[in-house]
């Protein structure tokens, strides 16, 4: 069974920080890291590059692309979906894909929202990236978060369609009458995925996970969708691979909270080991690979 594996091209201060926040030059020397690594271990993956930090740095993607990744968009702005409105989201999205365009000389069919922010009140996304001519999101983290995530998604790749039409627990009703559908979503949903364990889903494939996580618990997840007859997707972000990037920038004046700081860089030099060890033990490709589109 071949794996998802994705990498979401931000820059940490600004993702953290959001709005004007400038993007950060660490953001090139962690996406050469990344490479690095992908290389070692003869990894193709699917890179969700966010406009801001293409549009500072469009040396970035023509470099990714190169290496036979994926380009994917992880929007412009970082802005969250469920905050914006359908225009801004279409508007915000569009640019992304524009950029791509420009910089790769094709466009992206996958999608993955900032902080998984298509919820219960940001479905209308689907039908928006859809007609923006995507094959696939993979924005959805079926489990109950405080926020993101919606609990009773399906676990597993999806017809976006075929689920608000069905209408399932979890869906509010006007979202899965056909009336209120336009234009035909068809697009695939590829959600996170989750370990099952005592009657509900648990994040475990990535990021702030694997890093305060044991790998166990990822292996894990992996090997029940497996089980199951499904792929599994994992997520990274290049930063995390940059051990020292907070107390650096402490030292250069930034300031963040003191549980911000912690929390956010605390096991970063676990990860290259981690990944090291999943990449030996499961086979992973770039998403449009994995889902044939
Ligand atoms: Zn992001």
């Amino acid at each position: 069974m071949v794996n998802a594996f994705t990498i979401e091209l931000d820059d940490w201060a600004h993702g953290l920080l959001g709005g004007e926040t400038p993007i950060t030059s660490r953001v090139v020397g962690n996406v050469e890291r990344m490479l690095a690594l992908l290389e070692r271990h003869n990894v193709k993956a699917t890179f969700f590059a966010l406009g801001k930090v293409c549009e500072k740095f469009p040396e970035l993607l023509p470099r990714v692309a190169a290496c036979g990744h994926e380009i994917a968009s992880h929007g412009y702005g970082h802005d969250l979906v469920y905050s914006m409105t359908p225009e801004s989201f279409r508007e915000d999205v569009r640019r992304s894909v524009d950029l791509i365009g420009e910089q790769t000389g094709a466009a992206p069919v996958g999608y993955r929202a900032p902080a998984f922010s298509i919820t219960r009140q940001s479905l209308w996304a689907g039908p928006i990236l859809a007609e923006l001519g995507f094959k696939y999101s993979s924005s959805i983290f079926p489990i109950r978060g405080s926020r993101y995530g919606i609990a009773g998604a399906p676990a597993f790749p999806f017809n976006w369609e075929d689920w608000l039409t069905a209408g399932e627990a979890g869906v509010p009703a006007a979202v899965g009458k056909p009336e209120a559908r336009s234009p035909k979503p068809d697009l695939i949903e590829f959600p996170m995925t989750t370990l099952a364990f005592a009657g509900r889903r648990w994040p475990v494939c990535g990021g702030g996970y694997l890093r305060l996580l044991p790998a166990c618990f990822l292996k894990a997840a992996v090997r029940q969708a497996h089980r199951q007859g499904q792929p599994a997707v994992v997520y990274m972000h290049p930063y995390e691979l940059d051990v020292c990037e907070v107390s650096e920038l402490e030292r250069a004046g930034w300031r963040f909270g003191r549980k911000t700081a912690l929390t956010q860089s605390l096991f970063r030099c676990f990860i290259r080991r981690r990944l090291a060890d999943i990449f030996r033990t499961f086979k992973f490709a770039p998403m449009r690979e994995v889902l044939g589109v």
